[in-house]
């Protein structure tokens, strides 16, 4: 690990304004990911502001939803007792990532920040696009088991590996983020990209920009479930999962909320399956079909071609979990 300086800081606008001083200044909260990443040599910043100090750590719920600090912990937020009643399906995804010690450690906003676990991407002898733009795409030839069937690119085939966002996306959460220009919002659904030419930017946060945290809206859903298939049943990234939210009114599903992890570059929410599930019986035939049209599309690269079938299968299984949860 190469040297670098360190800050701490205790307000927000010193945050922002520690990085604008600096090209490679990187925030440093939990550090369960950028810490591995500094000592593969992976990244190498000049400095690390650490924001432990901002008053960032706050859950606070009222009539329109649920505001998340950024660095709330991901235990925290998982057993909070507002997020379990009313937002079970974001406890659940996050109880499935990772391992008990690092959910006490990461945070909400660094789970947002993490970055591919694509095995080309930490080894610095291979090409990689992501890690260093313009070398090449190691897994499009390679090992590919893990890597995405949406949204792919001729510069990059990575996942997203947070279980956490997947949940965000399909609960229709909005980012909140702080610059030198003040406060503003984003659609969680827009804060991931996609790999396109320039797959070396993971998300759309701008230089200067601070993540302050993530509000989700009030909801009716009474169904829910969170579905990581994954090669053991602890501390792995999903090879394919599903975070599903319904409304349901006897057996008609009113509204339904889906998005896929594992799959793409980014939560891959599953807009076409929501419309068509409205006004639909909670059937095994409704499920199947919504499984069907939530995997159109999806192209493989080789040995991950499996997930299609595994996708179909998954998005099937959540729906029926979610239905018989009482
Ligand atoms: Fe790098 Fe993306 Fe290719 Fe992996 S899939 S080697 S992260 S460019």
């Amino acid at each position: 690990m190469i040297n670098f300086d360190y800050q701490r800081i205790a307000t927000a606008k010193a945050a922002v304004d520690a990085k604008a001083k600096s090209a490679s200044a990187q925030f440093i909260a939990g550090g369960t990911n950028l810490v591995d990443l500094m000592k593969r040599g992976v990244t190498a910043p000049e400095k690390l502001i650490d924001i432990n100090g901002l008053p960032l750590k706050q859950i606070t719920a009222d009539a329109k939803g649920v505001m998340i600090g950024a660095l709330a912990l991901n235990s925290e937020v998982a057993e909070n007792v507002v997020i379990k009643a009313k937002y079970p399906l974001l406890s659940l995804a996050l109880n499935a990532g990772a391992s008990a010690q690092l959910r006490n450690m990461a945070t909400v906003g660094g789970n947002m920040m993490q970055r591919t676990r694509c095995s080309y991407f930490y080894d610095t002898t291979m090409p990689c696009n992501k890690r260093e733009p313009h070398t090449g795409c190691a897994a499009r030839q390679g090992q590919n088991r893990m890597h995405a069937v949406f949204g792919t690119s001729t510069e990059c085939i990575a996942v997203h590996p947070s279980d956490m966002c997947v949940a965000l996306a399909a609960l229709d959460a909005t980012v909140h983020l702080i610059s030198a220009k003040g406060n503003w919002q984003m659609l969680f659904t827009d804060f991931h990209r996609l790999p396109g030419e320039t797959p070396q930017f993971d998300t759309n946060l701008q230089k200067g920009e601070l993540i302050t945290g993530v509000h989700i809206p009030a909801n009716t859903f009474n169904k829910f479930h969170y579905l990581k298939i994954r090669d053991r049943s602890s501390y792995a990234f999903a090879l394919v999962s599903v975070a599903v939210a319904l409304e349901l009114s006897g057996n008609t599903i009113q509204k339904a909320r889906l998005a896929m992890g594992g799959v793409a570059h980014k939560p891959w929410r599953l807009t076409a399956v929501e419309k068509f599930l409205a006004g639909k019986p909670a059937t095994p035939e409704t499920f199947t079909a919504a499984a069907s049209m939530a995997m159109e599309g999806a192209a493989g690269f080789g040995h991950n071609n499996f997930k299609i079938k595994m996708g179909k299968a998954a998005v099937n299984e959540a729906l029926q979990q979610a239905v018989q949860k009482i």
